[in-house]
């Protein structure tokens, strides 16, 4: 493809995340119509010496995706593409890269499938909640990397390559890979019989959480709570907290269970108590910017690693105010999955943009280091190549297979070629 055949002006060019915290102004922006357009443009700047990065929805707060070559942007390669519905133990959704995981509510239910679980937004991109290994809460449920069971890319040779479950030391490279084995074009995902969801929302002091942890992880197909560690650290996340309601150390507690209901009598739609498709409860809104960063312990030490960033918010750091998120995931096997081979409880905190939230990440990074956390590579961290090779079993095995398809370094940025490279 010639220059001029890429789409894109200089204002296009100029590419900022919705947390405000990374930008970018790419050489070459281009917006591929389908595949064939996607793997000129990937040669194209191969032939000119250029790293190619793609652009999901931009709901990373890492400098995942910014460039100075080319930056892609595939929302013109959206929609569900196939559905296997017929096989109870081989259900499964096929999608274009762009897709976003709300596209997929719809079409799927229609063809009696549901994702299988979902995060707190449904606006990124498949491929982009895919590269970093975005998840929803469940001690039982999958991310959506571990859900990948076939993905179609062109790779840093100018080649579609297709990887399947055939091969699974290629699969499992892929299934968390922060854009670096290639562009993503098709995932096949492994997917769930449609099913409806309750929702209860309750606000339980911390003394509480503790004293039924285990009870809550164990009887709930989905447990997850914020921690608040003052009365206004609700509005920073809109949490709906009614007026009179305590939120200083109290929790906002979400719990949803599978239920079996005729529509549309069955649907509930009452504030704090809802009962609808599984795909209309998961999805909530986040307005306002926040920076997040968000670490994965194993689950057996999930309480003692939450009370220790309780504890250090309280006693170290009483100006920071967003509240503490807590989920679990899945063990998995992606080789560079924060899950990997291990189930976890998830930690986030977030700071306020426009302020010097630093020294506090780096002191919850310092305080969970003794719980060998990993990151979510989607939110803020202070991994180092050392301390990934020490983190993750098979990250030698991930650079070799990285090294396979992309042994130029084309599919890496200034972030990513210290960690992967
Ligand atoms: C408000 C908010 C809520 C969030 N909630 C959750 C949550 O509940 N659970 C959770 O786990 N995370 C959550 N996240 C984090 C988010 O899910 C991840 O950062 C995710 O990667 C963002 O997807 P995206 O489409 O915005 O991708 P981007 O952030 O744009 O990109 C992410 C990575 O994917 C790569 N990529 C995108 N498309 C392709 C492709 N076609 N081929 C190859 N690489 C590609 C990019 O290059 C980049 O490396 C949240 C973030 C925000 C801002």
């Amino acid at each position: 493809m010639s220059s001029h055949a890429l789409p894109g002006s200089d204002t296009d060019r100029i590419w900022t995340n919705w947390g405000g915290n990374q930008t970018c102004t790419a050489a070459v922006f281009a917006r591929p119509r389908d595949e064939t357009e996607v793997l000129a443009a990937v040669r194209h700047a191969i032939d000119r010496g250029l790293n190619v990065r793609v652009a999901g929805s931009g709901h990373s707060f890492t400098p995942v995706v910014p460039t100075g070559g080319m930056l892609l942007d595939l929302t013109r390669l959206t929609g569900v593409t196939g559905v296997t519905a017929t096989d109870p133990q081989r259900l499964r959704a096929t999608a274009l890269a762009g897709t976003t995981v709300g596209d997929f509510g719809a079409p799927l239910w229609d063809a009696g499938l549901s994702l299988t679980n979902q995060g707190d937004i449904d606006k990124q991109v498949i491929a982009g909640a895919i590269a970093t290994g975005t998840h929803g809460s469940g001690i039982d449920l999958p991310s959506f990397s571990a859900a990948l069971r076939r993905v179609r890319l062109v790779d840093g040779h100018g080649e579609v390559v297709e990887i399947d479950e055939g091969d699974a030391r290629r699969l499992h490279a892929a299934q968390v890979a922060i854009g670096s084995l290639g562009v993503m074009l098709e995932v096949e995902l492994a997917v769930s019989p449609a099913y409806h969801l309750t929702e209860e929302i309750s606000y339980r002091p911390w003394q509480q959480i503790v004293e039924s942890w285990d009870e809550l992880i164990a009887g709930h197909r989905h447990f997850s709570f914020f921690w608040c560690p003052a009365d206004e650290s609700a509005d920073l996340y809109q949490l709906p907290a009614p007026p009179d309601q305590p939120m200083a150390d109290h929790c906002y507690v979400k719990l949803y269970d599978e239920a079996e209901i005729d529509e549309p009598a069955g649907i509930v739609t009452t504030e704090g108590h809802r009962v609808d498709r599984a795909y209309r409860i998961y999805p909530g809104g986040f307005d306002t910017p926040f920076h997040e960063m968000e670490y994965m312990v194993p689950a057996e030490h999930g309480l003692e690693a939450v009370s220790a960033i309780r504890e250090l918010m309280r006693t170290g750091h009483p100006d920071q105010r967003y509240p503490i998120e807590v989920r679990w995931t899945a063990a998995d096997e992606a080789y560079l999955s924060p899950n990997h081979r291990l189930a976890t409880t998830v930690i986030s905190v977030s700071g306020a943009p426009g302020t010097d939230y630093w020294p506090f990440l780096r002191a919850v990074d310092e305080r969970l280091r003794e719980f060998r956390a990993r990151p979510h590579w989607g939110k803020l961290h202070f991994m180092t190549r050392d301390r990934m090779a020490e983190l993750f079993d098979e990250f030698d095995t991930f650079l070799d297979v990285r090294r396979e398809f992309d042994p130029n370094g084309t599919f890496l940025n200034d972030h990513l070629r210290p960690l992967l490279g």
